[in-house]
């Protein structure tokens, strides 16, 4: 049985020697109420790069030295807790290591007739209620309308984009290689994408692929390429503010203000977005994903990493766009 810590605060970007691997006791010993849980699939998030900064956020700090947690999918392999039996499987904010022993509380059962265990990580858990959430409450899309999204080709962005056509919206996708745009067009349906790694002028590409300007702009990453989408937006627009990826590893963040003017002159709404505060739309938004991965207008893609040795690289490799749709590790 191992676990992975954090051995220090990563300073900019992080890199392998931040994390430690550990091996633990093999016997656990499970007491009464409690279950033993072997880890199947590891989910690596941009915001666990927030969690290993001691800056105050929305959630608190992973402690150094001690081992980071993320979604995980578990499978119950011994329990004295009569809510759980033997070969159940169960998703949840877990500690990375390979077994661990828990009271179950805040975990979810899942169903794998349902859907792949490792979606329970993906488009039916976080990353899906996220795009879902973070588009319908904030976003409120109209058929027409035309949404742009950044981030594109990763969990969150390739749902967003996804449901925006089942809407009836133009949908434009922002992403960081050919592939990856190649991919939005062809996989998930958008209408357009840009690479602003090869794109100079992103505040004209923007304008070309939306002539008739931004109603929505759903934001992963923030920093220039979300300057340039918001030079672009019409009156009453609404600018979901999900993530800034881009800015996560910066040790000190740039000042932004040249686009405030465009906000104020088209009464657009900007508002942050954090899923967790919608814990009681949860059902609905399930309900509806998994409905419309059923019917197939809806499909996902995952970049799945061999071996629980190998998740830190998994974290370094997703912050650095190696990955399409969502990156898990498969321990
Ligand atoms: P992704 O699957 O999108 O993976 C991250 C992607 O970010 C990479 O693949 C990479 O793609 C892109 N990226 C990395 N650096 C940059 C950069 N400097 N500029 C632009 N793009 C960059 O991750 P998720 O879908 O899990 O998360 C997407 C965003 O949503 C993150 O900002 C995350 O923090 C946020 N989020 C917020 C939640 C909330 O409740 N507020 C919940 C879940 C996620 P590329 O090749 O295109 O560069």
């Amino acid at each position: 049985n191992k676990s992975i810590n954090l051995k220090q605060r990563p300073v900019g970007t992080p890199t392998l020697a931040d994390f430690d691997i550990i091996e633990l006791e093999n016997n656990l010993n499970v007491s009464e109420g409690e279950i033993l849980l072997e880890s199947k699939y590891i989910s690596v998030d941009p915001y666990l790069r927030g969690r290993m900064s001691d800056a105050k956020s929305y959630v608190p700090p992973f402690n150094v030295g001690e081992p980071i947690s993320s979604g995980i999918v578990a499978e119950v392999i011994e329990t004295k807790n009569d809510k759980f039996k033997k070969g159940d499987f169960v998703s949840g904010l877990l500690q990375w290591k390979e077994k661990q022993i828990s009271t179950g509380e805040g975990l979810q059962k899942i169903d794998k007739s349902k859907a792949s265990l490792s979606a329970y990580l993906g488009i039916v858990g976080m990353t899906g209620l996220t795009a879902f959430l973070g588009l319908h409450e904030i976003g409120k899309p109209k058929k027409g309308e035309t949404l742009v999204v950044s981030g594109a080709a990763g969990a969150v962005g390739s749902v967003v984009g996804q449901i925006g056509k089942i809407l009836g919206l133009n949908v434009i996708g922002i992403a960081g290689t050919d592939e990856k745009i190649d991919m939005l067009k062809s996989e998930f349906g958008f209408d357009y994408g840009i690479n602003y790694k090869t794109t100079k002028d992103m505040k004209a590409a923007i304008k070309e692929a939306a002539p008739n300007g931004v109603d929505i702009y759903f934001d992963n990453v923030g920093g220039p390429i979300s300057d340039a989408v918001l030079f672009n937006i019409n009156q009453f627009a609404r600018i979901i503010i999900c993530g800034a990826i881009s800015v996560y590893n910066k040790t000190e963040l740039p000042m932004a203000i040249a686009v405030q003017p465009f906000l104020v002159k088209n009464s657009a709404l900007m508002q942050g977005f954090i899923v967790s505060n919608y814990a009681e739309k949860f059902p609905v938004a399930m309900k509806q994903l998994s409905t419309w991965l059923g019917e197939g207008k809806l499909t996902y893609k995952e970049t799945i990493v061999e071996g629980f040795d190998n998740t830190p690289q998994a974290f370094l490799d997703m912050m650095n766009g190696k990955n399409k749709g969502k990156m898990i590790v498969k321990v």
